[in-house]
């Protein structure tokens, strides 16, 4: 008789939260455990933090896929977060160790703040040792240690601080600035209306992250951070900042400080003591605020969904490819780009951070946080100062700058232009706003100057800090339906550069600027696009301002019409969401609600498509129970199938149901764009829009129309490509427009979110298009 073949143990990874909770935990949880089980593992959850692997019993419990149903909607950790003492000393992870031999865990990915990471990286290092004292105290023998020799953890940086180095987010710190933001922006209603100062404390004992972003975001007057204390005399300084936006015309007065703010002899500054010098220096009647602990709460925002999904899919793929060498991993994102990170490298980074600032070596501080904080730091101090005099480049370098917004209104619009205007009026360039696109420039009438074209004061552009939509006002109006006018206007106004902000229209009107230079001079000026656009489809990028707000709206409306289906249960409903040609809002959005499945205009949708999902909504249905039982999502794109409209498809879903389930269509329209934009938005659209007027700047100040012409980058594109940000030319052999655009289809020709349309499958449990067309 042949011997029964035993099959190889399933690798069994477990997860845990650990340190202070943060938004996006619970997408962590759904993403490692439907990635371990799609890959073949065991899936574990570690409850309360190193708590639960200490005290072990039922704080370690085996998940299935349907016990992660709607985690990725939910704020906090729902498996729960607790400081564990034992876990500081050996004792306690020597019990921690016997616990994961016992319950069989052969790897750990633990997503917390430093500590956490610092504590997973010290139980790994000391694994082997552990072991051996098991086995010497006679508490395991060696065969019950023997297939547990290596240790792999992979560590996730949850936190709201956003404190962690070589990462440039950790997952919680958007919504939580969303959760700030949307607090600042209520107070300055009531603050302007009373002309009142508001001091408002966030959190942040160690970093300023949140601080100086909620700043940037809020167009606060002053902020206060922990790594870069004000110098000596700040009250003086703060005042008088605060009398010049006053003077200006600013009816309002915004100061944020972090919890953990300090002077440079490391003295904490807190907020009673701020509220003092205003009511008392500037008698101006000031009130504090301190938002606490409603900054870790509150549903996830797009961002922390998305980054949670795709870290945790990287967790589990980096503990399945690691190696008894392999250094323990952290996963990190730079720009757009998911990277597996050298943990111990990346703990020890933040920590110096700590020390630089603990040796009051400030700059050290800020050199040693991320480039990019930095930049921010650099924008924000440039938008608020009041010492632009010493800024200024001399005549000759300065230029006439024309912003225009084209196409769609997109949120960032007006926080970019705001960021540009700043940016030209410090260094002496005059800032030009050309309103209603380029119709708007085109209905000029002999040589007299219209209104639609004028110089633009700091005072216009101030209260767009937090505004959405377009006010410059936007339409999809192109030159090229007057090329003559807009070329007589160019040089009528004697544009020296064109900033445009907005999608598709708006790099096709450079485009058509670009081509018509042979005949028209006046169009031989550089030609910037800052992408603009819901829809994400600009070639040159994978980010465009607006795509984030308008997926906080979507997904917010997802998640309402979900929870209205949890009391009739059994409803399916088909949301269409924009886009046009390009799937990218349907793929995000369906990944950061975890949609059953998701119709592209990329992949069309077919008879098979339809019959085997609904089949999979039935088996869906089947084994739904108790509270998960909230409704399913279908997204489906405008224009995924002129034949399967939205309508069409839920109506097939309701007769295929056979009363099993129903369905219904829902269209968001235009409340897709949302209201006001995103803090993500808004600070990145400062960000872009201040790098393009440095690239304005330092590349064709003082050039000759010729020069400036025969230089590719004279018409380009700012984008995030992977991990870094750049500016692509558009023309040439190998430019944007001939080798990245679909001009067709209105989208670029590589796009690079295609391949996580797989992911939305996986992690929904959607079977393969190949099973069924
Ligand atoms: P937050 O950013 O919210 O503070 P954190 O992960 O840094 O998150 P900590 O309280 O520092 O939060 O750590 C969480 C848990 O991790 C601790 O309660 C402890 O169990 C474990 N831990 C932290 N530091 C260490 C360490 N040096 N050695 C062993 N375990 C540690």
């Amino acid at each position: 008789m042949a011997t029964p073949v035993v099959p190889p143990k399933k690798k069994r990874i477990g997860v845990m939260t650990s340190g202070g909770d943060s938004q996006g935990m619970n997408g962590v949880v759904r993403s490692v455990v439907r990635t371990t089980i799609h890959m073949g593992c065991e899936a574990y959850a570690i409850y309360e933090g190193y708590d639960g692997l200490v005290q072990a019993g039922d704080l370690i419990k085996e998940m299935h896929w349907d016990d992660v149903r709607g985690y990725l909607s939910r704020g906090g950790t729902l498996i729960g977060t607790k400081r564990c003492m034992e876990f500081y000393e050996r004792p306690g992870r020597l019990t921690a160790a016997k616990n994961m031999v016992e319950k069989g865990i052969d790897a750990l990915i633990i997503c917390g703040g430093d500590g956490s990471l610092t504590g997973a990286d010290m139980f790994r290092a000391e694994w082997p040792g552990l072991l051996e004292e098991l086995v010497s105290k006679g508490q395991l023998t060696r065969a019950q240690v023997e297939p547990y020799q290596h240790l792999n953890i992979c560590g996730l940086v949850g936190s709201i601080d956003n404190d962690m180095s070589g990462t440039d987010a950790t997952i919680g710190c958007y919504s939580s600035l969303e959760r700030i933001c949307e607090m600042v922006d209520a107070v300055f209603d009531t603050a302007a209306s009373h002309k009142r100062g508001f001091v408002i404390e966030v959190m942040g004992r160690h970093c300023g992250w949140l601080a100086l972003m909620a700043s940037i975001a809020t167009g606060a007057d002053y902020v206060f951070i922990p790594e870069k204390p004000p110098s000596e005399g700040w009250e003086e300084e703060m005042c008088e900042i605060v009398t010049s936006h006053r003077k200006l015309g600013k009816r309002r007065t915004i100061i944020i400080i972090s919890e953990g703010a300090q002077d440079t002899d490391l003295n904490k500054i807190t907020a009673d003591q701020v509220v003092k010098v205003l009511s008392d220096q500037l008698k101006l009647d000031t009130r504090k605020t301190v938002l606490g602990h409603t900054q870790r709460g509150g549903l996830p925002s797009f961002y922390d969904r998305w980054l949670s999904t795709l870290q945790g899919v990287e967790a589990v793929n980096a503990i399945l490819d690691a190696t008894p060498d392999t250094p323990s991993p952290v996963i990190t994102i730079r720009e757009n780009k998911i990277e597996r990170s050298n943990l111990q490298e990346c703990v020890a980074l933040t920590k110096s951070v700590a020390e630089a600032i603990k040796q009051k070596d400030f700059n050290k501080a800020m050199q040693l946080r991320d480039v990019e904080f930095k930049e921010y730091f650099d924008s924000y101090k440039l938008t608020t100062s009041t010492d632009r005099v010493k800024m200024r480049l001399p005549e000759e370098k300065r230029l006439r700058i024309a912003i225009i917004h084209v196409g769609a209104p997109a949120g960032g619009m007006n926080p970019a232009t705001r960021a540009a205007v700043a940016y030209c009026l410090s260094r002496g360039h005059t800032p030009i706003a050309i309103h209603n696109g380029f119709p708007g420039l085109q209905r000029h009438h002999d040589d007299k100057p219209i209104g639609s074209v004028r110089t633009i004061e700091w005072i216009d552009v101030d209260p767009w800090v937090n505004e959405g939509g377009s006010e410059l006002g936007t339409n999809r109006g192109l030159p090229s339906e007057d090329l003559p006018q807009t070329a007589h206007c160019f040089k009528l106004y004697k544009f020296d550069a064109l900033f445009l902000i907005g999608g598709f229209e708006a790099f096709t009107a450079a485009s058509e600027i670009r081509k018509g230079r042979d005949k028209y001079p006046a169009f031989r000026i550089p030609l910037l696009v800052l992408p603009a656009t819901v829809s994400n489809n600009v070639p040159g990028t994978e980010y465009s301002l607006g795509s984030d707000t308008c997926l906080n709206t979507l997904i917010g409306f997802c998640d309402a019409i979900r929870q209205s289906a949890s009391a009739s249960r059994r409803r399916v409903f088909v949301i269409e969401t924009q886009g046009g040609k390009s799937g990218y809002l349907a793929t995000m959005a369906g990944l950061s609600i975890g949609a059953l499945a998701v119709y592209i205009p990329e992949e069309g949708i077919n008879i098979h498509m339809l019959s085997r999902d609904i089949e999979f909504l039935r088996e869906n249905f089947k084994y739904d129970k108790g509270a998960s039982r909230a409704g399913k999502i279908i997204l489906r794109n405008e224009t995924a199938s002129d034949v399967y409209t939205t309508q069409v498809v839920a109506d097939m879903i309701k007769e295929e149901a056979r009363g099993r389930f129903e369905s219904r269509a829902a269209v968001p329209g235009h409340y897709q764009q949302g209201g006001k934009p995103s803090p993500m938005d808004r600070i990145r659209a400062q960000r872009m829009a201040i790098k393009c007027m440095q690239f304005l700047e330092e590349t064709f100040a003082g050039k000759s129309k010729d020069e400036v012409a025969a230089n590719k980058l004279s018409a380009a594109v700012i984008g995030v490509q992977g991990s870094e940000v750049v500016f692509s030319a558009m023309g040439g052999e190998d430019g944007l427009e001939a080798m990245e655009t679909d001009w067709k289809l209105r989208r670029p020709l590589n796009e690079f979110w295609r391949p996580l349309k797989a992911t939305v499958d996986i992690l929904s449990g959607r079977p393969k298009d190949s099973d069924c067309c």
